[in-house]
């Protein structure tokens, strides 16, 4: 089957490869993004594989079925980026990859949270300037601490299963509270209980109509003087201006994100030599007490092969006619 890969840097290529040696499909990759512009490049393909910031809204998903094209493997777990409606109106099929490595989502989260307390980003290039001063580096010990987690599920839990190794106490929010986190000793709570009682509040929930500006200025009133909060989910799980008013005004104590709400026309780029025309990313980058990393969580050797092979499959089965195991229900 020849398929598009969209949004393809060279590493999604070497593992898309590996996995596909045996199966016999023509893989075409595109480091563009599908959009509206780029859909005419997947006129002669059976399929179009692509990722978190392809547009997949009723507009191209018409398109690509004019086009003949009657799979979409998204090579990613979240898929809010589809309209899923759409999708079955037309008759494609939209497979996703909803298990690769949770570990490295989670260990990516704590990665942020442990440098975020102990200002590692700082303490790293004062350290290369010559700087021994430690003031403005204090941190706290986790140990002891609360920490919220707000969706439970394969990301959720491996993320609370770390944080109870340190000695944390974990509450959490979920609309489908998980077995396994109730057996780890998390207690699951209401969101507003949750924000009044966490010392960090990690986000683990999908982007959906609910979740939504889970975080605004209401839910950061009601948090700690000072609360860390970490978002590893979906950029708009949080209000990026409401965050950054709780920070100026010092009620948000340290930020990490590795995604943001308009991430699309930045993140996976080397922008290094222009000017970044966001004014609200720019603000946030101007925060000592912020710490971003560009939607890097699941970049991690086992994650990668994970996924090319996941994705392989979608495609064999979908050729083979066969019920695709990772189709995601309209
Ligand atoms: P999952 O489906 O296993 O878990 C999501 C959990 O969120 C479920 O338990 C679900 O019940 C819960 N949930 C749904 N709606 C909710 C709501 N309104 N409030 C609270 N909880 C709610 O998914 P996962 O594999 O743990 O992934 C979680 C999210 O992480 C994905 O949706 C994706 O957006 C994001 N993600 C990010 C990266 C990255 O590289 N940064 C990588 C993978 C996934």
């Amino acid at each position: 089957m020849k398929v598009a890969v969209y949004s393809t840097k060279s590493y999604d290529q070497h593992f898309l490869h590996a996995a596909a040696i045996d199966s016999g499909h023509e893989l075409v990759f595109f480091d563009t993004r599908l959009s509206l512009e780029t859909v005419s490049l997947s006129q002669d393909c059976s399929a179009v594989c692509a990722f978190v910031n392809d547009d997949l809204g009723s507009t191209v998903l018409l398109r690509l079925a004019e086009q003949g094209i009657a799979l979409v493997a998204l090579r990613c777990a979240g898929f809010n980026n589809v309209d899923l409606n759409a999708a079955q109106k037309l008759g494609i099929t939209v497979t996703r990859v909803p298990a690769y490595s949770p570990h490295a989502v989670a260990e990516h989260t704590v990665a942020i949270a442990l440098a975020l307390n102990r200002h590692i980003h700082r303490a790293f290039s004062r350290v290369r300037d010559g700087n021994f001063a430690l003031d403005g580096l204090l941190g706290f010990d986790f140990h002891g601490r609360t920490v919220g987690v707000i969706g439970t599920g394969k990301i959720g839990y491996e993320f609370a299963k770390i944080m109870t190794g340190f000695g944390c106490d974990i509450l959490a929010f979920d609309v489908h509270p998980n077995p396994d986190c109730v057996a780890l000793g998390v207690k699951y709570l209401s969101l507003p209980e949750i924000f009044q009682a966490a010392d960090i509040v990690s986000l683990h929930c999908p982007l959906t109509p609910d979740t939504h500006h889970l975080i605004d200025d209401a839910a950061i009133e009601q948090m700690k003087e000072g609360v860390m909060i970490i978002n590893t989910s979906r950029g708009a799980v949080i209000d990026t201006n409401a965050v950054i008013r709780g920070l100026k005004r010092g009620k948000i104590g340290r930020l990490g994100l590795d995604v943001y709400e308009e991430e699309a026309d930045f993140f996976f780029e080397d922008l290094s030599n222009r000017i970044i025309s966001d004014d609200t990313l720019a603000r946030l980058l101007t925060f000592p007490n912020v710490l971003i990393t560009g939607h890097q969580a699941f970049f991690t050797e086992e994650a990668l092969s994970c996924i090319a092979e996941t994705t392989i499959t979608s495609l064999n089965q979908f050729e083979r006619n066969e019920s695709c195991a990772f189709a995601v229900d309209g």
